[in-house]
């Protein structure tokens, strides 16, 4: 994305209610809803219900035992007092995310919060936790604007089970157009149709790479709507026999995949950007920069969050556009932060920034909460960034980051998750029950992986996220 141009007050529509919900399913002709959360290994699971029980099953939710927060990307479990096989939580579904799935026929589908019998959020409840996370920006007197920009590799399956690029299309060329028109139409067809409007498209750098980002929306939406679009995404290719990879590098000699979160801070009515400063040379208002600051400050953290998988510590290498330095920039495509330049014909509306260390294989709502609760915390800190960088941060020499107070990421997910088990703010947000949970199933994805060829961690990050 380019820039927000936004009006961050919030839709006038309001959300539907779950008698619309079921009524609206019953008029689609809709047979399954798919109740979806996701887990600490990233990955999106569900249960479904025919149309005759929705009703009641929006109320009560659906059981799910409490293992299901234990397990990571390879189905392993592992060892979390209290999610084992005694023990059982509801997923009850917020009607306000319901969507007919164009892709699958008379299916639609809701995502969930993981939630106590008694109806309150459960501990472990990932998307609870974001909702905490916005709750806490809303008392400091600020909301949040956000959305994931996506990019994913296109690829065919060949002869002997591997999967290939599409294209060797150039970067933005024509000839990328050419040959994935049909599926990308059909793409955006089906986002459309669930509401996630089409910001752009190109084909990317990579072969068969792809990016076709959406609008923000508040933060909570933005993590929904990220999951509708790795779902949307992997299943339009798939009804076309194309395999569609968000994994971060799903080709380890092509560009990788980012999910760039770019966020915005508003008043508390949505009507006033309240990162704007046009007095600012960089037209960041003071708290915007503290926001930042605290993003930078807890990145060698945060980014267990946002980068969590094996695989997406092959993407971020210096000098491919990913980042890899806890740097801030203007328009910078290396800085871990980028601040992107504003439209001429609104800057206060169009100010944001862009956190470029995140990929799809994140949880979004631990990535956007995690992302919040560092960026509260530089603002309730008064933290301040430091200098702009102004050129590709691996340029510097060593003596001038650490002047400017740069710092390379951990280049594995085991060091980012060490990082994340001593960083007393982001494991009091997450709280002891998904903090502990969250550790555990990562560090058993580390030691699966790191036992495993490439080959192995290829194929297992292929198409889950
Ligand atoms: N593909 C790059 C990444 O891994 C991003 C390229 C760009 O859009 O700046 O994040
Ligand atoms: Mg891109």
């Amino acid at each position: 994305m380019k820039g927000q141009r936004m009006a961050a007050k919030q839709s006038t529509m309001t959300a539907p209610d779950a008698d619309q919900v079921t009524q609206r399913a019953e008029e689609a002709g809709v047979r399954l809803v798919r109740f979806l959360y996701t887990d600490n290994g990233g990955v999106t699971r569900g249960k479904s219900t025919p149309l005759t029980f929705l009703r009641q099953r929006i109320d009560d939710g659906i059981g799910l035992t409490k293992a299901m927060q234990a397990m990571n990307m390879l189905d392993q479990l592992a060892p979390v007092d209290g999610m084992g096989p005694v023990g059982e939580i509801r997923l009850v579904p917020d009607p306000a995310t319901f969507r007919v799935l164009p892709y699958a026929p008379h299916a639609a589908a809701m995502t969930v919060d993981m939630l106590n019998h008694d109806g309150s959020p459960w501990e472990a409840c990932p998307r609870s936790f974001l909702k905490r996370q916005i709750a806490a920006c809303a008392e400091a007197g600020f909301g949040v604007q956000a959305v994931f920009e996506v990019e994913f590799s296109l690829a065919q399956k060949t002869a002997d089970g591997a999967f290939a690029p599409v294209d060797e299309s150039l970067c933005f060329a024509t000839t990328g157009f050419t040959i994935s028109a049909r599926f990308i139409d059909d793409l955006v067809e089906a986002l459309e149709a669930q509401g996630l409007e089409v910001d752009q498209y190109y084909p990317e750098l990579g072969h068969g790479q792809q990016e076709l980002p959406i609008r923000h929306a508040p933060a909570l939406a933005a993590a929904d709507r990220q999951v509708f679009y790795r779902e949307t995404v992997r299943n339009v290719a798939y009804n076309h026999g194309l395999w569609a990879s968000l994994a971060p590098k799903p080709f380890p000699n092509e560009a990788g995949n980012g999910a760039h979160i770019h966020f915005s801070l508003w008043d508390n009515d949505g009507e006033r950007n309240v990162m704007y400063d046009a007095a600012n040379e960089y037209g960041l208002s003071k708290l915007g920069y503290h926001f930042i600051a605290g993003i930078l400050d807890h990145l060698p953290a945060l980014l267990a969050l946002t980068c969590p998988s094996y695989n997406s510590y092959r993407r971020l290498q210096p000098h491919f556009w990913s980042s890899a330095f806890t740097a801030w920039g203007p328009d910078n495509r290396e800085a871990a932060v980028r601040v992107p330049s504003k439209f001429k014909s609104d800057p206060s509306g169009s100010t944001n920034a862009e956190l470029k260390a995140s990929d799809s294989s994140s949880n979004p709502y631990l990535a956007l909460g995690g992302l919040l609760a560092a960026g509260l915390d530089g603002v309730r800190r008064k933290l301040l960034p430091g200098k702009p960088a102004l050129v590709d941060p691996a340029i510097y020499s060593e003596a001038e980051r650490a002047e400017m107070g740069i710092k390379r990421y951990p280049t594995t997910l085991n060091e980012a998750l060490d990082n994340l088990e001593a960083d007393t703010v982001l494991m009091a947000a997450l709280g002891p029950l998904l903090g502990q949970a969250y550790l555990a199933v990562k560090r058993l994805e580390w030691a699966s992986f790191s036992k495993e060829d490439i080959d192995f961690e290829i194929k297992h990050h292929f198409w889950k996220f």
